[in-house]
């Protein structure tokens, strides 16, 4: 399975990537992980992402691509995989195309995993996490027997700065703006699949499981 997955931040993207590659037995290569890599094991590729991020630039295309096109050539790849976090543009699809058309394969599909902004928000806003040991709640969804007080240890529960409603709705509206073309790139080749991720967590991933087959 050659798969991409896509979904705005709080639609449990993560836990359903989890659930795929231990399902399809193929690595989740998300974009932050791909970079850490080539640049611990100092690839030249590598070299040149650490260049344009410890000057604090963005990586230009040209190398990402040189990166994905490594990595999708890997041998745990022979299987397939999950990529996650790339592409993130029109361009950069294009590109993977030729990358995987190159290793004489074909994408299977782009899941999409949807959520309507306002459960969305109800997610992120209501998020609370314990100081001391770490641990995530949810005033709305899975709020603590005291409130304000961590169940396991006590400590007190904190609302990161990025979750508050302003920063949220901000982050919302530039994934969309940034990935509605990509929807249209891969509806229009018949890969986009669209999931209800407004339910429970196995009943997302059975909804994939069965779109793909
Ligand atoms: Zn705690």
């Amino acid at each position: 399975m050659n798969l991409i997955i896509m979904g705005p931040p709080g639609a449990g993207k993560g836990t359903q990537a989890e659930m795929l590659v231990k399902e399809f037995k193929i690595p989740h290569i998300s974009t932050g992980d791909m970079f850490r890599e080539a640049i611990k094991e100092g690839t030249e590729l590598g070299m040149k992402a650490k260049t344009f991020m410890d000057g604090g630039q963005l990586v230009p295309d040209s190398v990402t691509i040189g990166i994905v096109r490594e990595r999708l050539a890997a041998e745990d790849c022979v299987r397939g995989f999950l990529l996650d976090g790339f592409p993130r543009t029109v361009p950069q699809a294009d590109a993977l195309e030729q990358i995987i058309a190159g290793l004489e394969r074909s994408l299977d599909a782009a899941i999409n995993i949807e959520v309507a902004d306002e459960i969305l928000m109800a997610r992120m806003v209501g998020r609370r996490i314990c100081r001391q040991c770490g641990a995530p709640y949810n005033i709305e969804f899975n709020p603590p027997q005291e409130a304000g007080k961590c169940d396991q240890c006590g400590g007190e529960l904190y609302q990161r700065s990025d979750d508050t409603e302003a920063t949220v709705a901000n982050r919302l509206a530039v994934y969309i703006q940034q990935t509605e073309p990509l929807l249209t790139y891969y509806q229009e080749q018949g890969l986009l699949i669209r999931i209800n991720g407004n339910q429970e967590v196995t009943k997302v991933f059975g909804d994939i499981c069965s779109s793909l087959r």
